[in-house]
């Protein structure tokens, strides 16, 4: 019940009821005693004081009488009333002046025990003793009345005593205002919990709610007074918190969702170089579990971390890593530098790009190469029938012959690279139609039939026609990857060798293979051989009029029509390369060609 604040307001109440109720009785007991004492002396003034000069003479004559004592006595109670002489609280007592004793007086057991006061003392020496101490238990008034030789001193003495039981009482009434107070204050700090404690507590617990992520409720606003202005206040800010939070939560799914899936790698490091966020490509390009990495085992080696952190805005560095067989391009920038700093590293993979590169240079060596060598010869074999004066006529048609040979390889050469090009580029058209299979392959295996002859192969078609489907494709393109096909192993078998096609269907695709016991292919350059210029044996394919083209056209070729080609495994010496091309209807493949 009591919370803190409800406490602390009790508290407050308590504290401030007893401290005023302790100063109004302070000033009221201190006022009344002063009030009494003042009333006193001024008493004592309208008989002693010099307005009443004539008494004062009158006392000192009875003085030097010889029962001096008894005439002042006399006089002193003739007075009694207007001094307030009770008897019983306050009293006159004649001394005598020289040794203080007691002679006469209203209070005869009290005469003889009085005590030797300051005033007391003051008039046994001869002066007035009217001094009065407000914090001492009584008041007293000394006179001194010499007459002739005699020296008597007239004493009062009020102890007070009307003046205490007036405080006594003043200090009951206190008491029980002080308790009627308190009681007050209680139920005020109630009323004060409900109207104040009740509206911030609920406030609290909205602002919990706020706090734990729910702004689903606003508070309900009570009143106009400060506490209802803090509430619509408090209502506003949760509202344009929740605002403010979606459009931030918006804006960093954006962000989850840019590194989740962007092909460049993201990762950051804190200060002390722990990994603070990495993306799935980062992942993937360092290829390594990275949540037990940090820069230096990554990094480390190309900048110190430090000088990264020390990079002002828009500076960044640059880098490359060599990493797994991969080629990254990296950025190290800084970040969030105000508070603590860290460093961004993007990985860009340029793997594909270098490959290219030194793809191209190697194709461009590969040509220059290929086209040097006929231009050597042509060039050679045209100057010695220059030079030579008399070159007999048979020689020099023979070196006319290979200057021809040499020109139709380089034509050859350029029509294959120009075939290339087209497909790389796209330009190539195929013209699509629908046709048996079957045809395809007999009407190839026709054309080669003499030259298998002129080489002494055995030609050996093994498959059923009937049961080789239709398929779609450009039928042209397609005969010239048989022929080249077939006319390697033709070329790369020994003559009198055998050469075999066969073909079927599987699923909804339909292969060819082409088998030959000749030289073979080693296991190595089963997939080299489709690169560009790639020969086994340059010099043997060179001599058969080869480029070193030809299975690369082939390849572009089926891969257009969504197929594939490949050297696969061959039983005893020999090669087997193998087409398999889907079987499609021509719709599909217009679709798939646009
Ligand atoms: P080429 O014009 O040199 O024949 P290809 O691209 O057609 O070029 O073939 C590439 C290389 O593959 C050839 O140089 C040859 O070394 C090898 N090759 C292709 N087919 C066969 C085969 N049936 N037997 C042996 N080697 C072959």
């Amino acid at each position: 019940m009591f919370r803190s604040l409800h406490m602390k307001l009790v508290l407050i109440m308590l504290l401030l009821i007893t401290s005023l109720m302790t100063i109004v009785g302070a000033f009221l007991m201190t006022s009344i005693t002063g009030f009494y004492i003042d009333q006193f002396y001024e008493q004592m003034d309208s008989v002693f004081g010099t307005s009443n000069a004539s008494f004062y003479q009158a006392l000192r004559s009875e003085a030097a009488q010889e029962d001096g004592a008894e005439r002042i006595r006399n006089m002193v109670e003739a007075n009694a009333g207007a001094l307030g002489i009770d008897s019983r609280t306050r009293n006159y007592y004649i001394l005598d002046g020289s040794t203080g004793a007691f002679l006469t007086g209203s209070d005869e057991e009290g005469g003889a025990a009085l005590v030797q006061t300051a005033n007391l003392m003051a008039a046994r020496n001869g002066e007035v003793g009217d001094n009065s101490d407000i914090t001492a238990s009584y008041m007293d008034l000394a006179i001194p009345i010499h007459g002739g030789d005699n020296f008597f001193i007239i004493y009062i003495y009020d102890n007070r005593e009307v003046v205490s039981n007036l405080n006594s009482q003043l200090f009951m009434i206190i008491i029980q205002a002080l308790l009627v107070g308190l009681l007050i204050s209680v139920l005020l700090s109630f009323l004060l919990s409900k109207t104040m404690i009740i509206p911030i507590e609920k406030l609290t617990e909205g602002a919990e709610r706020v706090a734990a992520g729910d702004f689903s409720s606003t508070i309900a606003v009570e009143s106009s007074d400060e506490i209802g202005i803090l509430t619509t206040t408090f209502n506003d800010m949760a509202a344009v918190l929740e605002e403010t939070l979606a459009a931030v939560e918006n804006e960093r799914n954006k962000l989850d969702t840019l590194f989740l899936h962007m092909t460049d790698g993201v990762v950051a490091f804190a200060a002390d170089g722990s990994i603070v966020h990495c993306n799935p490509a980062a992942s993937e390009m360092l290829e390594s579990n990275v949540e037990h990495m940090d820069y230096d085992s990554i990094f480390g080696a190309l900048y110190p971390l430090s000088e990264l952190c020390a990079l002002q805005r828009p500076n960044f560095k640059e880098a490359e890593l060599h990493l797994h067989g991969k080629y990254l391009e990296i950025y190290f920038a800084p970040f969030d530098q105000e508070s603590g700093s860290g460093v961004m590293a993007v990985l860009h993979d340029v793997t594909a790009q270098r490959k290219n590169e030194e793809m191209r240079k190697e194709f461009v060596a590969n040509v220059s190469h290929e086209l040097r060598t006929p231009l050597t010869n042509v060039r050679s074999y045209a100057e010695t029938i220059r030079d030579t004066e008399d070159l007999p006529r048979e020689v020099a048609n023979g070196f006319l012959d290979i200057i021809i040979g040499e020109t139709d390889r380089m034509t050859h050469i350029v029509q294959d690279l120009l075939t290339l090009s087209r497909l790389d580029s796209g330009r190539a058209e195929f013209k699509m139609t629908r046709f048996p299979f079957a045809d395809a392959i007999e009407s190839v295996c026709r054309a080669v039939e003499l030259d298998a002859q002129r080489h002494r192969h055995t030609l050996l078609r093994s498959y059923d026609s009937s049961e080789l489907p239709m398929i779609v494709g450009d039928r042209g393109r397609l005969e010239q990857v048989m022929m080249n096909v077939i006319g390697n192993a033709i070329k790369y078998t020994p003559d009198g060798g055998e050469i075999r096609i066969s073909a079927g269907t599987s699923c909804d695709k339909v292969w060819m293979e082409v088998s030959d016991n000749g030289i073979g292919i080693p296991r190595g350059d089963w997939n080299r051989i489709f690169d560009r210029f790639y020969r086994v044996d340059k010099a043997r394919s060179r001599e058969s009029g080869g480029t070193g083209l030809g299975l690369s056209i082939a390849k572009e070729i089926i891969l257009r029509h969504g197929g594939t080609i490949s050297a696969v495994e061959h039983q005893g010496p020999g090669t087997t390369i193998r087409i398999v091309l889907p079987i499609r209807q021509a719709s599909e493949v217009e679709e798939n060609h646009e």
